[in-house]
């Protein structure tokens, strides 16, 4: 799609930096990274959101995300990293195609990722569970 970032940085057409790749995604350095490292899977296919791809695709996805996370710890002495990832732009997704920040995070560093806890009452609670389990 020619007026997709991330399609445009597949084809070239966007400069980036890519820490890796292979038939199916990359990966690229953010342009505004949240920590050191701050790493993009993005997948080869135009598809908007988690909604539209398929478990093998999820799979392969995850799995280079995983792999993205352990080279943060190893080579830039990470503590640990952060998989997050935005569906709609409700959700905060800016760039509708599918992709997966890999966020490295030091000890120490700054927060990053959070949201207030609240304190719903049981019933409330109940009623959500049963509305995700309905059938209809
Ligand atoms: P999201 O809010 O989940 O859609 O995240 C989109 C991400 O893409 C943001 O973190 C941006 O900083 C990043 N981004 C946008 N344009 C570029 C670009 N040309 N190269 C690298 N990252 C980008
Ligand atoms: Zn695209």
């Amino acid at each position: 799609m020619d007026n997709c970032v991330f399609c445009r940085i597949i084809s070239g057409d966007i400069p980036s930096l890519r820490v890796y790749e292979d038939e199916e995604c990359i990966a690229a350095l953010d342009i505004n990274p949240a920590s050191p490292g701050h790493a993009l899977i993005i997948p080869k296919v135009h598809k908007k959101d988690l909604t539209e791809l398929d478990v093998p695709e999820i799979a392969h996805y995850f799995a280079a995300a995983r792999l993205i996370g352990e080279r943060q710890m190893e080579k830039l002495g990470a503590d640990g990293f952060n998989v997050v990832q935005n569906n709609g732009p409700a959700a905060g997704q800016t760039v509708l195609h599918f992709h997966i920040h890999v966020i490295p995070r030091y000890a120490g560093g700054p927060q990053i990722a959070a949201w207030k806890q609240t304190e719903p009452d049981p019933g409330f609670l109940r009623e959500i569970a049963e509305r995700l389990t309905s059938e209809a």
